[in-house]
């Protein structure tokens, strides 16, 4: 038989699949893949109930229902003083997942290069070699994920067509500052190249830091395919519905991608997902300062347990140092340790990276999602002392 796709066939099952199954079959208490354990908010919820039983069930138009794109771009307006035209800059996805891949569809020709920054989300990598473009990788290290400026800077070229930024970061917590968007801006515009701008946790940031999106940007405003979510901002991760602003010279294009890759998302969620975006101020509000003090909750618990926390600004998400707590192996067995004999899943850091990547991949952190009710996070700090207390990390114990 002929190989099939050689790149997918080479890619493994999702880490964030894998730690899911694991934390199921071991009733661990699941910190490591990114979804709430409460429901979204219920006026959404009966939107949604209520738009499925008043006859709207048939293909929605391509691009979005016309609700649902004017939610996004009074959204956009609202938040960030961006002005899109909801008719003609505006596209409705499934989920931002589908949203990353049109916007890449949309730009890239085999050949082109893409800059990424290191540690990435598990779809860039793939999607980006299956349309035959080439990665560029710049890699951020912790424990202070900072912009390597000249690295970043190295990385355009005459061939370079777009940089995919994500902030606020998957894993990192890390939230782009306004000095580090305008470096980005610099390049993009002297390289004459596009971002697509992965921002589905625009409204989950904390201690004050706000996120910006580069579009926002002197300049930006053609350059950029800027992405949201409503599982993030609706805590409503199976929905996927995501929504792509950006310039109508853009457009048509991400629309012929979303053609081709699912054509239209469900229209009674589009509707409900209209009415969470028209939320007044305040539950934006409330839905950051909650996950702040999860994100509070979560972050002293580990560091009294002995793990080296490293600050996060917004996302559902830390990462932990382990090293002080002397375990012998890597962030993969450190996980998988943990799932199977504390009770509690988190995901490996080095999972982020590009697996070639070579030597330099920090192996000694793990991501702990907090978007869970504070009895959970409590119930699964309580977990990891008792492991700890049972002193299994002992040399004669390390088998690990
Ligand atoms: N981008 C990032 C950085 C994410 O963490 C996620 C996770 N859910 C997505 C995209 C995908 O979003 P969606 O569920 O809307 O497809
Ligand atoms: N975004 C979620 C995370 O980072 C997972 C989404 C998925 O499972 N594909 O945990």
């Amino acid at each position: 038989m002929k190989p099939t796709n050689t790149l997918l066939s080479g890619i493994g099952t999702t880490i964030f699949t894998v730690m899911s199954a694991l934390a199921t079959k071991h009733q661990a208490i699941n910190l490591g893949q990114g979804f709430p354990d409460t429901e979204g908010p219920r006026d959404v919820v009966e939107a949604a109930a209520a738009a499925l039983m008043d006859g709207r069930n048939q293909y929605p138009p391509l691009t979005g229902v016309p609700e649902l794109r004017q939610a996004v771009a009074a959204a956009n307006r609202r938040f960030w003083g961006l002005e899109v035209d909801p008719d003609r800059e505006v596209v409705v996805t499934s989920g931002a997942t589908e949203a990353i891949t049109a916007c890449l569809m949309a730009l890239l020709d085999p050949g082109d290069e893409v800059v990424l920054i290191e540690p990435l989300y598990d779809t860039y990598l793939p999607v980006v070699r299956l349309l035959g473009a080439v990665p560029k990788l710049v890699r951020l290290a912790p424990p202070r994920w900072e912009l390597p400026r000249a690295e970043l800077a190295a990385a355009f070229g005459p061939k370079t067509k777009a940089i995919l930024l994500n902030t606020p970061m998957n894993p990192t917590g890390k939230v782009f500052t306004a000095a580090e968007l305008a470096f980005i801006a610099e390049l993009l515009q002297r390289h004459d190249a596009y971002a697509v701008c992965d921002e589905v946790y625009e409204h989950l940031t904390f201690d004050g830091w706000r996120h910006i999106p580069l579009m926002s940007l002197p300049g930006m405003r053609e350059r950029c395919l800027r992405i949201g979510s409503a599982g993030k901002t609706f805590a409503l991760t199976g929905w996927k519905v995501g929504y792509i602003s950006c310039d109508a010279s853009l457009s048509g294009n991400v629309a012929r991608a979303h053609q081709n890759l699912t054509f239209t998302t469900p229209p009674n969620l589009q509707r409900a997902v209209a009415v969470g975006l028209a939320k007044e101020d305040a539950y934006f509000a409330e839905l950051a300062g909650a996950l702040q003090a999860k994100r509070d909750v979560l972050a002293s618990g580990l560091a009294e347990l002995g793990l080296r926390v490293l600050p996060t600004q917004g996302t559902y998400f830390i990462s932990a140092e382990f090293s002080s707590l002397g375990f012998p192996g890597d962030d993969a067995a450190f996980c998988r340790h943990i799932t199977e004999h504390a009770g509690v899943a988190a995901i490996p850091v080095s999972a982020f990276y590009d697996a070639e990547g070579g030597a330099d991949i920090p192996r000694h952190y793990a991501r702990f999602a907090f978007c869970k009710r504070e009895e959970v996070l409590r119930e699964a700090l309580g977990r990891l002392r008792a492991w700890l207390a049972r002193g299994e990390l002992t040399p004669a114990a390390r088998s690990a």
